[in-house]
């Protein structure tokens, strides 16, 4: 948060000296609406019928914006998109990596995994990557824990009080884990954690989401069980609130690096030296070395765990197979780890505690994002463990190529060839 002194003095200058400085003070201060109408409210917000989207479309054009890109496409599901104020379909490019042969606990095959990208060299990052790990055999993956939390905080008027409903609550887990399993059907309550802070008393529901990513679920699983606790607390708390953000939601945390969220699943590979050789124009001694390197940068910048690009191989499968993208800032912490083997090959392992990913709700049932979780066998039930562990192998896939292209000082060559096309104006 902090900013260089001579920059810091070059922003006020810029605000404050000058002959129109006064003007430029000016912009920065409120406009109620009082002084200054505020536009028309987008119509038909939660209108979800065609005639509720063509009206919202018609109200952006009479403000004088060009919306025929966006409005191309299947009208009945944008209308019933389930987002507010809907007026179209975004299209990103779309390409797949593969084959990625994966021998896991649930995702057993060779895959072509869908990834949507601006990104030029990704793909062909990944694809470089996914190579390699099936020529050497395939990468062995495993889903070590399946947690998603709530965390609600209650504020009591002492600590005492905060001790005793403490006490309260944690004596029933059985009956709250029945109340939470009234509103839903495939999930449930696995766990409670406490965090007291003075007087304020942190529940963390621990819940299982089948192959829901599962952050609705609990939301609504822990809000029905909060009423019941407040309704029939022996100590009522002064005020609640169904998240204290302490559950990590969306956020990239310490808490979540150490526990898990979502899934937790470690994939790894070893690859044979020739194989190195060959496809990544490296020795295993070269990518530990650049691997030991890019420990102590990450070390230094202070990042959670240590990895080289989990967000780019996770954001480009999270669009195109309907996950919450936003995820991906909790998602994309972890650890990479590199070794080499004295026969020259190179062991690799990646592991993400936090996925969250699902195969049933959520954006998973678009026509395209359906499309995508076929190709790779992961629509509906049956489908979460399976995607996160092929999240994971396209993961290490898209490390073994960055790490290989850093150490064999190929990166800026690599994106120079494939990162850049020319830039064009849409057609008028
Ligand atoms: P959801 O679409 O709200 O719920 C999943 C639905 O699928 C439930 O109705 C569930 O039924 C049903 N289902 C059918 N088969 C299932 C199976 N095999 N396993 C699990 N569920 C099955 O999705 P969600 O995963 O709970 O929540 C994800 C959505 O929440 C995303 O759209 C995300 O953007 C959003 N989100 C919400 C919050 C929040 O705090 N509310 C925060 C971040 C993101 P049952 O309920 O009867 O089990």
């Amino acid at each position: 948060m902090t900013v260089e002194r001579s920059v810091a003095r070059q922003i006020a200058q810029r605000l404050l000296d000058g002959e129109s400085a006064a003007e430029r003070v000016r912009i920065l201060q409120p406009r109620l609406p009082e002084d200054e109408p505020i536009g028309d409210r987008m119509p038909a917000s939660r209108d979800r019928t065609v005639a509720g989207l063509n009206r919202r479309r018609e109200f952006l054009r009479g403000l004088g914006h060009t919306i025929d890109a966006l409005a191309e496409g299947d009208d009945q599901a944008a209308a019933e998109a389930t987002i507010e104020n809907a007026i179209g379909f975004l299209r990103l490019p779309v390409g797949v990596i593969g084959p990625l042969r994966i021998n896991g606990s649930a995702a057993q095959g060779d895959f072509h995994v869908p990834m949507a990208t601006t990104e030029g060299a990704l793909l062909a990052s990944c694809n470089r990557g996914a190579f390699v790990i099936s020529h050497a055999g395939g990468a062995a993956t495993l889903c070590l824990a399946e947690v998603v939390s709530r965390a609600p905080c209650f504020s009591f008027h002492s600590l005492v009080e905060a001790v005793q409903f403490v006490d309260w609550a944690t004596s029933r887990f059985e009956e709250l884990k029945a109340i939470a399993g009234e509103t839903t059907r495939h999930g449930s309550l696995t766990g409670l954690r406490t965090a007291l802070i003075g007087k304020e008393v942190y529940l963390i529901f621990d819940y299982q989401t089948g192959d829901a990513a599962g952050q609705n679920m609990v939301t609504f699983a822990t809000d029905h069980v909060c009423h019941y606790l407040v309704e029939h607390s022996p100590v009522r708390p002064e005020h609640w609130y169904v998240e204290g953000n302490l559950s990590g939601d969306k956020k990239a945390t310490m808490q979540s690096f150490l526990y898990a969220r979502g899934r937790k699943v470690v994939a790894e590979v070893r690859v044979p030296g020739d194989l190195l050789h060959r496809v990544l124009h490296v020795a295993a001694a070269d990518m530990t070395r650049y691997w030991e390197i890019s420990v102590l940068g990450g070390t230094q910048s202070g990042s959670i765990g240590v990895q080289g690009h989990y967000a780019n191989a996770l954001a480009a499968i999270f669009a195109a197979c309907g996950q919450d993208i936003a995820c991906v800032s909790e998602a994309s912490v972890g650890l990479t780890r590199m070794e080499a083997g004295e026969d020259g090959s190179l062991y690799a392992s990646v592991v993400l505690p936090n996925l969250i990913v699902g195969t049933v709700g959520g954006g998973t049932g678009l026509a395209t994002t359906a499309e995508c979780l076929d190709m790779i066998g992961c629509r509906g039930t049956g489908g979460a463990r399976k995607l996160a562990e092929i999240c994971a192998a396209t993961v290490l896939a898209g490390e073994l190529s960055i790490i290989a292209a850093m150490a064999a000082n190929e990166f800026a060559a690599a994106h120079r060839n494939y990162g850049r096309t020319t830039p064009r104006s849409p057609s008028p």
